[in-house]
């Protein structure tokens, strides 16, 4: 598995072989003097909470890690805000609205797909909803969901290491890193 950037190995623009870029060294091209920097891409999770305590946890229909947990979220779309897109995520992913999100903190991440690494940073949220909240997940993507109290998530059952170290953190009482 190879991240994105090492598998652009020739210029974009002008077509000429290069040298693949690294994780602190852009695309460059000798030829034509094109230069590329590569940046991670922006997703967003969430912790719904319900009144009662308990969090909403996804388990996962599709790899990577399919029947691991992980929270309601995905990719920022190009041109979209962090906002809209959490919000679009909680409604298509399980049908919820919530009325405010509390900025919690970020991981850095990698989301391996079809043989390419993207390196992401991800952007946890909490969400607060009523104890009643009914959901309504996308069966394609989700294969179940469990509501859990905190001491109840067994870390090693969640599916993305950034998810797991923003859980410590959150059920920790931890908000924005230092
Ligand atoms: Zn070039």
């Amino acid at each position: 598995m190879r991240f994105t950037f090492e598998h652009f190995r020739h210029c974009p623009r002008c077509g000429a072989a290069v040298e693949a870029a690294g994780r602190d060294r852009p695309l460059r091209c000798g030829a034509c003097g094109f230069l590329y920097f590569f940046n991670a891409a922006a997703a967003v999770g969430a912790f719904v909470v319900r009144t009662d305590g308990r969090s909403l946890w996804l388990r996962r229909a599709r790899p990577p890690r399919a029947g691991s947990l992980g929270l309601a979220g995905g990719f920022v779309d190009l041109g979209e805000t962090v906002e809209a897109a959490l919000r679009r995520e909680l409604r298509e992913e399980v049908g919820l609205a919530p009325d405010r999100f509390d900025f919690i903190g970020s991981e850095p991440n990698e989301y391996e797909y079809a043989d390419v690494s993207y390196p992401v940073c991800d952007l946890f949220f909490e969400a607060r909803v009523p104890a009643e909240a009914a959901i309504r997940p996308q069966i394609d993507e989700v294969a179940g969901w469990v509501w859990l109290a905190p001491e109840e998530v067994d870390p090693e059952a969640i599916a993305f290491h950034s998810v797991r170290r923003i859980f410590e953190r959150w059920r920790g009482g931890q908000r924005t890193a230092a």
